[in-house]
């Protein structure tokens, strides 16, 4: 049976970081590397989900200060708390001089995400890549972790290939989206094993799919700045930002950032979700709009005064305006005059609260990430140490916190990762030093 002192399990965002963390641990402090470190990937090659992230282009990280990132990018206080310490301990400014040191350039957009500058997220992983192959590790691929015990104090990792004892276990296996990238969830399974408690997977960043196809000419269509919302049991969930039509349902980063919230209500019951295509605007601010112009120009079209409500942020496509006109019983032809109070009524409310389709599901699989996963009441946010089982480490996705769209979510893994790996080499000299009568 093989043995190394500090093995991680997963070579995604997180055991990357936790292993070039490690490694940075070893060397600072008049340290040297001779902790044994393994990484157990069950792919051919690390990073599969960096690669597909953002499209194949990868939004890395987001800029700014670390509470500008954690106001951004994590709307939930308990996790944005959990997360400081972490996103202290490994910043994107940390992030981008690392890679930066294997050759990977950057572009930030003006809303604040960072991107590779070749705008190729291969170039992302071929630098992390370079990172790895640069400290002294053991890295194993084709490796997938079956079961873990403790036993006569070490922690027994079986793979398909043998056994393996460490002192330290750092697990880095994500979440359940996309299960393809070997993100399957086992590490939930080995988590429970060891007695921690686990949040249910729930989808987070997914689209929403609807119990009819929205129309044909409608698909594709993206709409900007519109508040979306729906009302699930008691509560109303919304978000205002762009959004588009998919074959399916609706996706786009207004309904991804709802997802999560809609999905960890959603009963089966089918739930519609509305669009307010004007939420800068009242009610009775568009009822006046239109009075206004019914005085000094009844003979225009509903579908010219609609156009005339837009705003450079808000633009509705033609083919919105056809559906709205269509959902308030109107004619293309039809002028402001002639239209009585109720198709008035109805015309404003159209506007404001259409009717999008019904929520059938929100598909876990298809979330690029999964809330849920190891609570982080259990883990210690300075360490990323489990509380309850001693030399076991979580980090990334698995832990149960989910942000928003804009390079948090890798820089969440990123960070956590690299505490994990740094904490875990503090605890392992002190573990050592004290059998050796140092401390
Ligand atoms: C389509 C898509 C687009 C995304 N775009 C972005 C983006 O642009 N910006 C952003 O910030 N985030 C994005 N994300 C989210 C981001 O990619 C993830 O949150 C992040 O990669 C999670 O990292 P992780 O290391 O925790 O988990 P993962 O990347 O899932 O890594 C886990 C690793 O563990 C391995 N593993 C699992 N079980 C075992 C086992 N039993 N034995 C051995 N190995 C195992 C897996 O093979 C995998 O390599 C996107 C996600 C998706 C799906």
């Amino acid at each position: 049976m093989n043995y190394t002192d500090i093995l991680i399990i997963g070579g995604g965002a997180a055991g990357i970081c936790a292993a070039l963390g490690a490694r940075d641990a070893c060397l600072t402090n008049g340290g040297s590397s001779a902790i044994n470190l393994t990484l157990l990937e069950k792919n051919a090659d690390i990073g599969s989900k960096i690669k597909i992230s953002g499209g194949g282009r990868c939004n890395l990280t987001h800029s700014g200060s670390v509470s500008d990132i954690l106001e951004k990018g994590f709307l939930r206080t308990k996790e944005a708390r959990f997360l400081k310490p972490a996103l202290h301990e490994f910043t994107n400014t940390d992030l981008l001089a690392l890679l930066g040191k294997y050759g990977l350039t950057t572009k930030t957009r003006p809303d604040g995400c960072i991107f590779p500058a070749t705008e190729s997220s291969a170039d992302v992983v071929r630098a992390f890549a370079a990172a790895l192959r640069n400290v002294k590790l053991d890295l194993r691929y084709k490796e997938p972790v079956q079961s873990i015990a403790f036993q006569h104090g070490a922690f027994e990792v079986q793979t398909a290939s043998g056994k393996i004892r460490a002192a330290i276990l750092i697990l880095a296996t994500g979440g359940v989206s996309y299960p393809k990238t070997g993100s399957t969830g086992e590490g939930l399974r080995f988590a429970k094993n060891f007695g921690l408690a686990v949040n249910s997977p729930t989808p987070a960043l997914a689209p929403l799919y609807f119990t009819l196809a929205p129309k044909e000419a409608l698909i594709g269509v993206s709409l900007r700045q519109v508040r979306l919302f729906a009302k699930i049991g008691q509560n109303t969930f919304e978000r205002t930002g762009d959004f588009i039509f998919t074959h399916k349902g609706i996706s786009g980063p207004a309904t991804l950032s709802l997802s999560r919230d809609i999905a960890e209500q959603f009963s089966g019951e089918k739930s519609p979700i509305f669009a307010d295509f004007f939420p800068q605007k009242t009610d009775a601010e568009l009822e006046k709009q239109f009075l206004d112009l019914l005085k000094s120009q009844p003979a225009l079209l509903v579908k010219s005064f609609i156009k005339r409500l837009e705003t450079a942020e808000t633009a509705l496509p033609n083919a919105m305006i056809l559906e709205i006109l269509h959902a308030s019983e109107l004619e293309e032809s039809q002028k402001l005059s002639g239209l009585s109070k109720a198709a008035r009524k109805n015309l404003l409310n159209a506007l404001k609260q259409f009717e999008l389709g019904l929520i059938k599901s929100i598909p876990l699989e298809k979330g690029e990430v999964s809330a849920g996963g190891v609570t982080l009441g259990d883990v210690n946010p300075k360490t990323m140490e489990s509380r309850k089982i001693e030399n076991l480490y979580i980090c990334g996705e698995l832990l149960d916190y989910a942000a928003e769209i804009g390079g948090f979510n890798l820089q969440a893994a990123f960070s956590t990762g690299w505490l994990a790996g740094k904490s875990a080499v503090g605890k392992f000299r002190k573990e050592n030093d004290s059998k050796s009568g140092l401390s």
